[in-house]
């Protein structure tokens, strides 16, 4: 038998936009609000066994800006809205020096992340000049499944 890892572990998942379409006050954006959920689980063997804390995030979907909201809260907000089609938006990144020599560069960070809203076809870019390492981040926080990654010459 080897060793048996223990500890927690938190998932982040995409719940869906609720609300009605508000202006950002950061970014200016007029978009439903992004709720994104966050689950910490005690594993054993990375196996999740009991939920130990569940908390909301309701944020901007471009910029992110926004605010943490209690689980109460944020299943009350959601009974608004939902996924009905009028709001879809499509995360991808590029990686803009991809056929650059390897080793040119110490930290490559050429990426870029875009959202593309898929009902008016406006292609939107998050952060320019990032690494793979910050898309992961994003990737977390914003709670994608996947990020598809374009190569460009
Ligand atoms: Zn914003």
């Amino acid at each position: 038998m080897g060793a048996i890892y223990y500890g927690t572990r938190t998932f982040s998942k995409h719940v869906g936009y609720f609300g009605p379409v508000q202006e950002c006050e950061n970014c200016h954006r007029a978009y439903k609000k992004a709720f994104v959920k966050f689950s910490s689980w005690f594993h054993i063997d990375y196996l999740p066994l009991v939920p130990t804390k569940t908390l909301y995030f309701k944020a901007c979907p471009v910029c992110g800006r926004g605010f943490e909201l209690r689980k109460q809260d944020a299943k009350a907000e959601m009974q608004n809205g939902g996924n009905d089609g009028t709001q879809v938006l499509t995360p991808h990144a590029k990686h803009i020096l991809a056929n650059k020599p390897k080793g040119l560069l110490s930290t490559d960070s050429s990426f870029e992340l875009w959202l593309k809203d898929e009902v008016s076809g406006e292609d939107i870019l998050i952060a320019s000049e990032i690494t793979k390492e910050d898309i992961k981040n994003f990737k977390k926080e914003r709670g994608w499944k996947k990020v598809p990654m374009e190569n460009v010459e």
